[in-house]
């Protein structure tokens, strides 16, 4: 008998026949003696519907009652699941945050999960076998008792961070594709599944456009050491061998994976936007009076690229922020204009960040070189880089994302 955290996403919850084979999910491993936490995202599309009728409702709304509104897609599909086991005659009931409660900061729309009581859900284990069908995204201030959200694919942490609460011995991540790959599978066919992937792998991955699991329920896995297992829900649930390992990526310790590729995978991200700030004054403090700004409005500065002056007096600063904050940063620095002292600032949207992970770049030389040289026999210009000890990444044109995405999957010796 183990304890399970089943987490479905939104594709995986679309209709009411898609639900339905969730729950098969649910009483396979019910049925193998599992005591079991499902967490649900909203029904495929929900969420960003409710996000479009917010900004029409007003474009400046109340981030307090923007988290009102989109925790709703959650509560609809906890509910229909609890239904469906129940019409199968599982004993199961729905959870809402407030209900258990997750208790969270009050950074509305991007709370972060503070502490979740399990203990009545393992009671109801304990006493009736009761399977929890559990609203992920969602959670409640720990003080105001407001109702906030986690963030863009906040499911992923809303699953994990129950696991870790109830001392689960696994949280599977089901969702539209069997694993963690190469690439998204989407964009490169020939990208291959990951038997295994590090924490600190499956981290870059996340923050740097995978989307596949959110960044924090990574973070939380690797600090309250939860046992990650990406797969499909799209497997039939009558066909999965309850003995054998299922197709699916396992995040895991460094130490746990055998053959260390320098290069692990290919990340890439369409969602940013490039400032370039032009003729700063070259002299001490210009980077603070930039940047301290843009962090005061919660602007988060991904790439910097700064020159060395030529002429002593004046420089170019390029950086880049999520597109979607792309016109406050403007905003934020037309300010600023006269405090910086800058001549004039140009931007793109137009840019997509490509992103080459490995923690075998630990120790080898020459990785991004070889990169750079495949890029640029593909014509493809690099606006900006950067690196870290575990990966490096380019900014290009959006246009070229693709293209590149598959060079360095093939110059990595990564298709299948
Ligand atoms: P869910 O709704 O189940 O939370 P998401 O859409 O959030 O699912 O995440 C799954 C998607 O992540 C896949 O459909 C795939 O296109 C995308 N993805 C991006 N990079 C990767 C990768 N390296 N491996 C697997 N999937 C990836
Ligand atoms: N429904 C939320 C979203 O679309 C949370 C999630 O699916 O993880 O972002
Ligand atoms: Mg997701």
């Amino acid at each position: 008998m183990a304890r399970l955290v089943m987490k479905f996403g939104g594709t995986s919850v679309a209709d009411i026949d898609r639900i339905r084979n969730v729950a098969h999910h649910v009483k396979r491993e019910v049925d193998a003696g599992h005591e079991v936490a499902v967490v649900v995202s909203a029904m495929a599309g929900k969420t960003n519907e409710l996000v479009a009728w917010c900004r029409a409702a007003s474009p400046m709304h109340d981030a307090r009652e923007y988290d009102a509104v989109v925790a709703a897609g959650e509560q609809v599909t906890s509910g229909l699941l609890a239904i469906t086991l129940e019409g199968m005659g599982i004993d199961a009931r729905s959870w809402q945050g407030w209900q258990l409660p997750i208790l969270t900061s009050d950074a509305h729309a991007s709370a972060r999960i503070l502490d979740i009581n399990g203990a009545e859900l393992i009671k109801r284990f304990k006493e009736r076998k009761q399977v929890a069908v559990i609203s992920g995204f969602q959670g409640i201030h720990k003080d105001t008792g407001r109702i906030t959200t986690l963030g863009r694919g906040g499911s992923d942490t809303s699953a994990v961070a129950i696991a870790a609460a109830i001392q689960a011995d696994r949280c599977d991540i089901y969702t539209d594709v069997d694993g963690v790959y190469t690439t998204d599978p989407r964009v490169v066919p020939r990208a291959r599944r990951m038997d295994k992937i590090a924490f600190e792998e499956m981290l870059e991955f996340a923050s740097l456009g995978a989307k596949v699991l959110q960044v924090r329920s990574v973070e939380l896995g690797m600090v309250h050491k939860v046992k990650i297992f990406v797969r499909s829900s799209f497997d039939k649930p009558e066909d999965i061998d309850p003995h054998g390992t299922p197709p699916g990526t396992l995040i895991c310790d460094e130490e746990d994976i055998v053959e260390q590729q320098v290069v692990t995978g290919i990340a890439f991200s369409k969602d940013e936007a490039q400032i370039s700030v032009r003729h700063v004054p070259d002299r001490p403090g210009i980077a603070a009076a930039i940047f301290g700004p843009l962090a005061e409005a919660s602007i988060n500065v991904d790439m910097i690229v700064q020159n060395v002056s030529a002429d002593n007096a004046t420089t170019d600063l390029t950086f880049t922020v999520p597109a979607s904050d792309y016109q406050r940063s403007l905003d934020v620095l037309g300010k600023s204009k006269s405090a910086i002292g800058f001549d004039r600032i140009d931007g793109a949207t137009d840019v997509a960040k490509v992103s080459v992970i490995g923690i075998g770049m630990r120790s080898h030389a020459g990785v991004a070189a070889d990169a750079f040289k495949a890029l640029a026999g593909r014509n493809i210009n690099i606006r900006a880089i950067t690196t870290s000890e575990i990966k490096f990444s380019v900014l290009i044109d959006a246009a070229y994302t693709e293209l590149a995405v598959r060079t360095l999957h093939s110059l990595y010796g990564l298709d299948k």
